[in-house]
This record gives C-alpha cells, sequence and structure tokens, in this order.
C-alpha cells in the first residue's frame, strides 16, 4: 500500500496530458492548468488546459471511429467481455486510482480505496452484466407486417463530470454509452481530471479501439461548452450544479438539439416524524450520509424536517455523531473524512457558516477540531437550527458538511415544506407507520425516496432527480435508453 501519497507522486509523475485518438497528447496550443491541492498546497499544475481546436480534434476522432464500425457494430458479447476486462484493469489499479483521486480532491484515501473506487468498478461490471439482458422489442399485431423496435447508439457524446465522486460519475454515464456503441468524449472537472486521464488508457488496454474514448481535461467554460455546443456531437450528458445544466440546455439548443442527460443539484429533505421508533439510528444514518465526503454529496440529506416533539432529541442525538466525522489527514488510510476540495468551495461554505452566526441562528460544531495542519481546507460538521424554511440556508444547496434542521408541526406540514424546494434529487421520511411512511414516500418530490434508511446503493436503481435536480436517469438497465435512441424498423412480407 502507498504509503507517502505525495512521495509516491514525486517519484511517479501522473499522466497529464489529454487523451485523444488513443494517444496521450498535449493541449494544441501547449496550455496547462495551474494548482495546488487543498490540504498541503502540493502542486497538481500541469494538467492540460484543452481548447476548442483539442475538443474538435476529439470530437472528429470520436466519429471516425463510430463510422468504422469497429466499436459500434462490435457484437455485444465482444463489447461485454473487453468491458468486463476493463473492470479486472480498474482493480489491479485500484490502489493507483484511489491515489489520483485523492492527491486531487482530498477527500479521504480511505474512502476513495475502500468505498468509490469499488463502487466505480462494480458498476462498471453491472452495466456489463446487464446489457445482453436487454431485448429490444418487436410489434407483430399487423397482418403480414413486423415491426422491429431497435436502440440505436447516438454517434459521438459528451460526458462532463464533476469532482466530487470522479470515477463513480465517469462510469455511471461512460460505460452504458460505451455498450450502447456510442464514441465518448470526457471533460473531467478541473479538480478532478487525473484519474479519467489514467482510466483512458486502461479502456485501450482491454482492447477499446482506438478514437473511441477520448479526454479533454480542461476548463468548463472552454472545454465543457465547445464539446456541448459541437455539431457533431449527439448527446451530452453532465453532472454538475443546476446552475450549469441550464446552461448545456441552451448550448443544445443553440447547436444541433443534440440530446441531454442532466444529473444535478440536490437539498436531501430528511423528515423525521414523531411516530420515528429510533431517533439514534436516524440520526446515525443522516451523519453517515452527510458528513463522509465533508457533505460534498449531491445526494445528501442536507435539510432536516423533524415534527416539533422529536427535533430537540434529534438535534441531541446528531451532535453526538458529529464527532466521529472530524476530518483528518486525506491521505492516510485511517482517517475517515478529509478536506473539502478547493480554498474556493472552502470559503464558499464557511461564508454560509459566518451567516447563521450573524443571523443568530444556533450553530453547532464539535469542540474536537481534530489534528489538520494550519492552512489545510477543512469544516467541522456543522448542525444549525432556529432557522425559519423560507431561509437561503434552508434553500441553497450548500455542498459542505453542514446540515439544517427545521421544526414542523405535522407531517403534513413537513412533506409541504420538502416539496417547497427546485431540488428533488433524493430523500428519506423516518417513522415506524407504515401507513404514513408511504403516504410520505409517494408524496415527496424526488428521484429517489427512502424510509427508515438513507443511501441505499444498488446499481440495479435509477439514480436522479427530478425539478431542477436533473432530466433522465443514471444507473440501472434505464440507462441504456439514455444513451441511445429507438428506431422501428417495419419488415412487410409477401
Ligand atoms: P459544476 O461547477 O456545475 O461543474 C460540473 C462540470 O461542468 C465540470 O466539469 C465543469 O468544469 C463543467 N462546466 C462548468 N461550466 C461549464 C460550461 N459553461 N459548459 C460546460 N461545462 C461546464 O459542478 P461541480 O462544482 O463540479 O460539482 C458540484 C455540483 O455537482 C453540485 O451542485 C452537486 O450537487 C452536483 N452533483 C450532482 C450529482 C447527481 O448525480 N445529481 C452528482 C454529483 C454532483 P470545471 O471543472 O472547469 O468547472
Amino acid at each position: 500500500m502507498i504509503k507517502n501519497l505525495e512521495q509516491f507522486f514525486l517519484d511517479n509523475p501522473p499522466e497529464k496530458r489529454a487523451f485523444i485518438g488513443g494517444e496521450y497528447v498535449e493541449a494544441a496550443d501547449g496550455a496547462v492548468m495551474k494548482k495546488g491541492n487543498s490540504y498541503s498546497g502540493f502542486d497538481l499544475s500541469g494538467i492540460a488546459d484543452c481548447s476548442e481546436a483539442d475538443v474538435d480534434l476529439a470530437v472528429q476522432a470520436a466519429k471516425e471511429a463510430y463510422e468504422s464500425g469497429a466499436w459500434s457494430r462490435l457484437d455485444v458479447a465482444k463489447k461485454k467481455e473487453i468491458v468486463l476486462r476493463f473492470a479486472e484493469l480498474m482493480e489491479e489499479n485500484r490502489e493507483e486510482i484511489a491515489a489520483l483521486d485523492t492527491i486531487e480532491t482530498c477527500r479521504s484515501f480511505q474512502n476513495y480505496y475502500y468505498d468509490s473506487i469499488p463502487k466505480a468498478i462494480e458498476a462498471v461490471r453491472y452495466f456489463a452484466e446487464a446489457v445482453d439482458k436487454v431485448y429490444d422489442k418487436s410489434i407483430c399485431g399487423r397482418a403480414g407486417m413486423h415491426g422491429i423496435v431497435k436502440r440505436v447508439p447516438l454517434g459521438v457524446v459528451g460526458v462532463i463530470t464533476p469532482w466530487n465522486d470522479p470515477m463513480v460519475v465517469t462510469m455511471w454515464k461512460v460505460i452504458p454509452s460505451l455498450l450502447m456503441g456510442n464514441s465518448v468524449v470526457i471533460k473531467p472537472a478541473e479538480q478532478s481530471s487525473l484519474s479519467t486521464i489514467r482510466v483512458a488508457a486502461l479502456m485501450k488496454e482491454a482492447g477499446i479501439p482506438d478514437g473511441v474514448v477520448n479526454v479533454v481535461p480542461g476548463r468548463g467554460e472552454v472545454a465543457g461548452k465547445a464539446l456541448a455546443l459541437h455539431m457533431d456531437v449527439r448527446g451530452i450528458f453532465f453532472t454538475g450544479s443546476s446552475e450549469i445544466g441550464k446552461k448545456l440546455l441552451e448550448y443544445a439548443g443553440q447547436s444541433n438539439m443534440k440530446k441531454v442527460g442532466l444529473e444535478c443539484g440536490g437539498k436531501g429533505p430528511y423528515i423525521v416524524s414523531s411516530k420515528c421508533g429510533d431517533i439514534a439510528l436516524a440520526a446515525k444514518t443522516l451523519a453517515d450520509n452527510m458528513f463522509y465526503n465533508q457533505g460534498q454529496i449531491c445526494s445528501a440529506p442536507s435539510r432536516v424536517i423533524a415534527e416539533t416533539s422529536v427535533k430537540d432529541a434529534f438535534i441531541e442525538e446528531l451532535e453526538k455523531q458529529c464527532a466521529v466525522y472530524v476530518p483528518d489527514d486525506p491521505y492516510s488510510l485511517e482517517s475517515r473524512v478529509g478536506c473539502v476540495v478547493s480554498r474556493e468551495q472552502y470559503d464558499k461554505v464557511q461564508a454560509y457558516i459566518a451567516y447563521a452566526r450573524e443571523c443568530g441562528y444556533t450553530v453547532y460544531q464539535p469542540s474536537d477540531r481534530g489534528t489538520m495542519p494550519e492552512g489545510a481546507c477543512y469544516i467541522l460538521p456543522t448542525v444549525i437550527s432556529g432557522l425559519k424554511p423560507e431561509d437561503k440556508l434552508a434553500k441553497e444547496e450548500i455542498f459542505g458538511p453542514v446540515v439544517v434542521i427545521l421544526e414542523a408541526e405535522s407531517v403534513n406540514e413537513a412533506v409541504n415544506m420538502a416539496n417547497a424546494s427546485e431540488y428533488g434529487l433524493a430523500g428519506a421520511v423516518w417513522t415506524d407507520d407504515l401507513n404514513e411512511a408511504y403516504d410520505v414516500a409517494e408524496r415527496v418530490e424526488v428521484g429517489l425516496m427512502h424510509i427508515n434508511s438513507y443511501g441505499e446503493d444498488d446499481n440495479a436503481a435509477p439514480f436522479g432527480g427530478v425539478k431542477q435536480s436533473g432530466l433522465g436517469k443514471d444507473k440501472s438497465s434505464y440507462a441504456f435508453d439514455e444513451y441511445s435512441d429507438l428506431k422501428t424498423i417495419w419488415m412487410k412480407f409477401r
């Protein structure tokens, strides 16, 4: 196991170039990005800063590969075999991939190594195993006629990813795209490009033909925008903020009406009813799902709505749980929690906490502040109560380890509060009353609802939001529908 991450990458400098047409290449104008990480400032400068010219080259390579049929028309069984081989290669390189994500994002190595990267690999395997169990359909109700309704690839698709869970999100999108026969151009987030650059070579090693997968690291407003506006890109699939998601819809309209898939932000409502039979478990489950990545989780249960009779007991239990998630050295396999991704993100989250204090709300943080060095961008688990549902803290996605607690006089009022949000990704209700549980689960406007649980993760379940949390779904066999189109072929018999 790697003992010292920084020394490891000084001895083994990671690949920082773009991956186009099966080769690593510098950006056409030689531009690179400059940055240091959020734990120690470790220098990560030098990642290619791709421009429109590089995106053009990548799309051209993807288009030629697509049109050659070498991948797009390859037997599904062969595609499956190659993708399963890629999963094996990820497994063999798991430590390095986890280390790359850690050094860039400063989320804990423990979390990447034991949780995130294994989940990404599981997703790859799930899609590979599922693809030959998905059938096309036929229409056979008309005499002498037969119709086949089949999924067809879109062609070249663009994938734009965020930094908060780089490999999981990339695999959720790229693997079903590939299995449907598309060629792909990936624009990873600026703060988490290295693992995507690395796995592109593993895809090639597994047998994916050159040009089928391309990676163009760079800035969103340059490389991402160029990809989303490209006339030869037929689908753009994005995970990130709702603000940028809306821009992608505009880019699709300004260019070629490409298909758009969006997984965006959230403000997960977590309803605790007076009929909740285990307040301590409800609080622990919230902490486990809220704090493990410094709260940088789109589906985080960041908005508790507790009935008056259980609110104080819930807060008391949650405060106890905060101590478990005090951040520590992200490079250590012993630490559960590391830093937030950047100084910019740190300042943004701290500004919300400062605002809560200025407003006179109750702000709880554990007294143990951990042993992080001076300058490391970490934030203690924070619980804010005493605010109204209309407050910006209860409405905006903070994307840090900050939970707000709202009070409702009844479960009905809690549901109304939950739905008074433009977000609709994930939510939960805690109650021992089955009728109440099911009623609330049906009425809360989210893509993913939990009863007496949270974060239940299964590749067989679709993932994605409603309202401004997104369009379309990742994961499960439904994902194949997102990354393909339907075509009907009619046959007439004499
Ligand atoms: P972001 O700022 O929206 O960026 C996401 C990606 O879009 C990055 O690669 C970014 O590039 C790129 N981008 C930025 N501006 C662009 C533009 N004008 N055109 C095309 N691409 C552009 O989001 P983030 O800060 O990376 O991630 C946090 C957000 O993602 C949160 O809102 C979170 O809730 C959401 N998220 C949602 C899910 C989900 O499944 N629903 C999962 C994870 C995260 P740069 O890196 O250069 O900015």
